[in-house]
């Protein structure tokens, strides 16, 4: 969606904090830092808050919620070192971490965002703790998915032979084989 449309959007429903989302994400590929501020200082005068990034995992009829880097399920250990073990598997096979990605994710800010671990790869890890190998994974992801995780969801389909299937807020990602069904447009 282009800067204009996305202004529209926000004049429309200026309370709606995804429209401040995506134009600060466009702003952020371009490198309009400036810009990506002005957003923020707008949103919160507007008094809008940001949507923190969450995944969601149906197992066995239970819905699981994990947020950004987050230490709070009781299952923590398991998922980390599962976590731990993906990333591992990933770099043996080339993956790189897409740190301005990461960076410049618009939910959270700073040096925290850096270094934390999005949403939808310990949503991944906690499947693969609790399913038998070969069943797909499905989440739901109530933020756009980045550059990084969308990559990451590639080599692991690929990696560990498993179909992922994640819907975010815009759509439908289906990795399977190392491919995802959106050909890396979304
Ligand atoms: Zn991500
Ligand atoms: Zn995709």
């Amino acid at each position: 969606m282009c800067e204009s449309s996305i202004k529209n959007l926000i004049e429309l429903d200026p309370k709606n904090n995804s429209a401040y989302v995506l134009l600060s994400n466009v702003y952020a590929k371009l490198g309009r830092w400036e810009d990506v501020r002005a957003v923020r200082k707008l949103m919160e005068e507007m008094g809008v808050k940001k949507t923190p990034g969450c995944s969601i995992v149906e197992l066995d009829g239970q819905l699981h919620e994990f947020f950004v880097g987050d230490e709070a399920h009781p299952e923590r250990r398991e998922i980390y070192r599962m976590l731990d073990e993906i990333m591992e598997r990933l770099k043996s096979v080339g993956y790189v971490v897409k740190t301005e990605e990461v960076l410049l994710d618009l939910d959270e800010e700073g040096k925290e965002m850096a270094l934390a671990v999005h949403s939808e790869k310990i949503a991944v890890a906690f499947s693969f703790v609790k399913t038998k190998p070969g069943t797909t994974v499905r989440i739901i992801k109530n933020l756009r998915i980045c550059g990084d995780c969308h990559e990451a969801m590639n080599l692991i389909s690929k990696v560990y032979g498993r179909e992922i299937v994640v819907r975010d807020c815009s759509r439908f990602h289906h990795f399977r084989d190392g491919v995802c069904s959106c050909n890396g447009f979304w």
